[in-house]
Order: structure tokens, then sequence, then C-alpha cells
């Protein structure tokens, strides 16, 4: 039996048959695998507690001729304090699906598990009374997560004429992707206002590519910012509402964990 190591977090578990489950997992070295797991809900099966959402594991997956199949899991992190807080867990349902629906199997990136990984470990050290640090947190990873999936709002030069965005009176284009200056608000009448100070946390939030390692420290970065930044929860909400329709509208689906947010 042919088979292949990483480490992952499983971001959907979905029933297969009567005692197997199909998971997707997003892997360090092999980006989105989609892997069943036999017999795993049986009492005495052997992965039976390892194959959990949002559990961290190493995986070993065996090569299937349709399906590739999870041949061992060990668990290394389950998120204890994540998963026992049900508001921060909403917030973690949020970001496995909409990982799930930015990533198609077969790409590698590696970029994108550690920014999954970090964001998880980030949510699991807040309490209850973190809320504004949640919804920053939920927010930093719509804007990188979204970014290496290789779409991205413009937001430094007007999307119809290309000239650079002045704070001033700006609005957001979900039809051209991006902002849009006053003058040009003409070329698409459903525009939104966006608040300039939404702009620059979006600004502020977002991580350019680098090798890994400044990667990763740019992630730890964004966590020092979010941890200091004092922010209105109005304009948080905006900005969180605004990111998720602009993914919708790019993948043609909804998500559906927007629903538990409780962003108004
Ligand atoms: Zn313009």
């Amino acid at each position: 039996m042919s088979t292949y190591k990483t480490q992952g977090i499983v971001i959907k578990r979905s029933h297969f048959g009567e005692s197997s489950l199909i998971l997707s997992v997003y892997t360090k070295d092999y980006g989105k695998v989609e892997a069943v797991a036999r017999s795993a809900r049986k009492v005495h099966g052997k992965l039976k507690g390892h194959l959990e959402l949002f559990l961290l594991s190493d995986f070993i997956f065996a090569y299937g001729k349709n399906i590739d199949k999870i041949a061992n899991s060990y668990s290394l992190d389950n998120f204890e304090n994540l998963r026992n807080n049900l508001n921060i867990s909403f917030g973690a349902y949020y970001i496995l699906e909409l990982t799930d629906r930015i990533t198609e199997q077969g790409f590698r990136n590696e970029r994108l598990y550690y920014l999954l990984k970090d964001t998880m470990n980030f949510l699991d050290s807040l309490s209850q009374e973190d809320a504004l640090k949640y919804y920053l947190a939920i927010i930093q990873y719509q804007i990188n997560a979204i970014q290496l999936s290789g779409f991205f709002p413009e937001m430094n030069e007007c999307t119809i004429c290309q000239e650079k965005i002045k704070l001033e009176e700006n609005y957001f284009s979900f039809y051209h992707g991006g902002i849009i200056q006053k003058k040009c608000l003409h070329s698409d009448k459903d525009a939104v206002a966006i608040d300039n100070d939404v702009i620059k946390i979006m600004r502020l939030l977002y991580i350019d590519k680098g090798e890994i390692n400044e990667y990763r420290g740019n992630i730890k970065n964004n966590i020092k910012i979010i941890n200091k930044l004092k922010v209105k929860k109005k304009l948080i909400f905006q900005l969180l509402k605004l990111m998720n329709k602009f993914i919708e509208n790019n993948i043609e689906r909804k998500i559906n964990g927007i629903d538990f947010l409780g962003v108004v």
C-alpha cells in the first residue's frame, strides 16, 4: 500500500455509509486532501476520536483508486478552549467552511496551511470577553486566505479609473471587485459606501507574500496588531460582511457559517 504522511487540520467531516467518514483535511504538504476513513464511526474503530472537526493531527494517507484512505491519524492539538466555547467555535466553523470553499484538491499552499493553523491557535487563546479580537481574527483570515487563493479586492487604486484611492468618499463595488471613488460611482449603481477606517484596517491586516518564515512572522505581527487595535464594532461588522459578500460573489456560493457569527 503506497502511503504519504503529513500534518493537517480537519476542515470538513461527513458520514459515509453505515460506519465510515469522508474527511476534508487541509494539509501542510498536499493542500486539501479528501479521504475516507473506513469504520471510523464504529465504537472500537482505531481512528475514533482522532478525526473530529478542528483537530490538528498527523495523518498517514493511502492512495486509493477513486478516493484516498486515511490509514492512520494521531491528534496533536484539539484546540480545547475553542471547542468548549460556543461563540468562538462558531468563528472556527466559519473559517473551516471558508477554507473548504476556496480550495480545491491537488494544490499545495503552505502559507494557507500556516495561516489556518496560526489563526486557529489565536482563536483558541481567546476568552468570551475578547469579542472584538475574535472578529478581527476572522477578518484577517478572510483577507489573507483569499489573497493566497488568487482573488483579492483592489484597495489601492480605483477599480474603474485606476487613480490612487484617497481617503475621501469611497465605495466598494462587488461587481468590479474593489474600491471605487465617488466620481466613478456611475459605473456601478449597486456599489456600497465604505468607511475610510475600514479601508485602513484592510490595508493593515493584509499580508503580502514572502518566504514562508517571513509569512509566519507576518501572521504573528497581525495578531499583535489585533491585540492592540481599537476599532468600533460597527466598522468591524461592516468589513466582515463586506469581505464575506465579496468572497461569496467570487465563489458563487453562500458560506453558511456567516449566519452564526452574530454579525449585525
Ligand atoms: Zn475612479
